[in-house]
């Protein structure tokens, strides 16, 4: 860029990149392609060049804010800006012609996507209030580390020690939402820099160099009154910072903001990723229509719930990352609930099913040892609950539900046939077991089979 400097062009003034909605218009100052200065579009047909203008309206992407998007045009030239930088003051618009052609001193209107940068605005400007609120909430030991703002998020990135609890994230986000609906203006002015230092509660980002005159941005109060008496202990209830980004001129353009998600990215480096308007509406939605379900589920009355909680779990897994951290916690102590009480229905069930199971056993063995017999084979059912499952094999029963079992225990099965009588007419579990262990083969019969299936 010292060569534009050599030929007496400025650099470039991006002044009307604050003014909104509006198409303004420039000159082509230079075009730039594959490392060289050209004089028209038709050296470099078809492919993304630069334009640089004597002033623009585009954002270049800075101070954690993507760039902005839209076009370059005139009468018989279209250029699509896709990005857009700056160097050394001089913002190049890089993109393609999709028609005509454009040459070194011709005037083009400069047309910025702003629905585009009205989804990057909100983010932008509730970074600072997040940057304000975990302050407020979390004390004054914590700094900003880096941000990224575009249009689906934002991102912040600051010094703290350990995971923030759910309460603090509550109280983060609740905040913000406070700040939202109370439709608080957003205050911009240029300031002289040594005297905006002194606002006693200015956020500004420790070792970074901040240009004179400065541009201040303040959520709720008028940035003139704090120059004024710099030191009023009331200025630390507002987000006092330096940027240079393109901020809401009212917080209640946000509309709402989530939290997504808290984690470490280093260490002693937390990173909260949050969203504002129509996607943290989304986000909240989604997470609704989950506690819902729960809610559903923790009320119905029949069903299989061990298997409606593994199916929302497998769910939730591929949605995790569009739901607020603060309902997911509430999602996830439902789901440990239900667990909980799927578990105790499940051995309830089991206990009766075992309870019922070891009546007719006895019943039936009471029946078979008084009719003559000497062998029998239960078929019993028992639920699934692996302690009465033990009990099961030590009843050598066979589940209905699980009849896998039987060729596994089926060896074992023929060899204490003769014990399972004698358990179940005693009553004695380690008579059992000292059996199993001692006397199964020479205690076995060698005759007189017979199977009684209880059903
Ligand atoms: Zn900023």
């Amino acid at each position: 860029m010292a060569h534009l400097q050599s030929v007496g062009i400025s650099p470039t003034n991006d002044e009307p990149k604050y003014t909104w909605n509006e198409v303004s218009s420039g000159t082509v100052k230079a075009l730039f392609h594959d490392r060289k200065f050209i004089e028209t579009s038709d050296e470099c047909k078809g492919a993304t060049f630069g334009i640089i203008l004597d002033k623009t309206s585009f954002y270049a992407e800075s101070g954690g804010q993507v760039d902005d998007t839209g076009r370059l045009f005139n009468g018989d030239f279209v250029f699509e800006v896709s990005k857009c930088q700056t160097y050394g003051g001089y913002v190049v618009h890089f993109g393609t012609v999709s028609k005509g052609s454009i040459k070194v001193g011709h005037s083009v209107e400069v047309s910025v996507d702003y629905s585009r940068r009205s989804l990057i605005a909100p983010n932008h400007t509730t970074t600072h209030m997040l940057n304000f609120a975990l302050f407020k909430v979390l004390g004054s030991g914590l700094d900003q580390m880096g941000s990224l703002v575009d249009a689906e998020k934002l991102r912040f990135d600051f010094s703290f020690n350990r995971a923030l609890k759910i309460e603090e994230l509550e109280k983060i986000q609740g905040l913000i939402n406070e700040q939202i609906s109370k439709e608080l203006s957003v205050f911009v002015k240029l300031s002289p820099l040594e005297a905006a230092l002194k606002i006693c509660s200015l956020r500004a980002i420790f070792g970074e160099k901040y240009p004179d005159p400065v541009r201040v941005v303040c959520v709720g109060h008028p940035v003139e009154d704090m120059l004024a008496d710099p030191k009023n202990d009331k200025w630390f209830n507002f987000s006092v910072e330096f940027c240079g980004g393109t901020h809401l001129s009212n917080t209640n353009q946000a509309t709402l903001f989530s939290i997504i998600s808290e984690e470490s990215v280093a260490s002693g480096v937390r990173r909260i990723i949050a969203f504002t308007g129509q996607a943290a509406q989304d986000s909240v939605d989604l997470g609704e229509e989950y506690i819902s379900t729960l809610k559903a589920l923790d009320e119905a009355e029949s069903g299989d719930l061990a298997s409606s909680i593994a199916a929302l779990r497998r769910d939730l897994g591929l949605a995790r990352a569009k739901i607020p951290v603060i309902q997911l916690k509430k999602i996830e102590n439902m789901i440990d609930g239900l667990v909980k009480k799927s578990n105790k229905l499940a051995k309830d069930n089991s206990k009766a099913n075992a309870g019922v199971a070891i009546e007719i056993a006895l019943k039936t063995v009471g029946d078979a040892v008084a009719s003559g017999k000497t062998f029998l084979v239960l078929d019993l059912d028992v639920g699934t609950d692996s302690s009465v499952m033990c009990l099961h094999v030590l009843l050598l029963t066979v589940c209905r539900r699980s009849r896998m079992l039987l060729p596994r225990y089926w060896k074992l099965m023929r060899r204490l046939q003769f014990f399972l009588l004698v358990a179940l007419t005693t009553r004695s579990w380690p008579m059992l077991v000292y059996l199993l262990h001692c006397k199964a083969r020479s205690l076995m019969p060698s005759h007189g089979f017979e199977h009684v299936w209880v059903r």
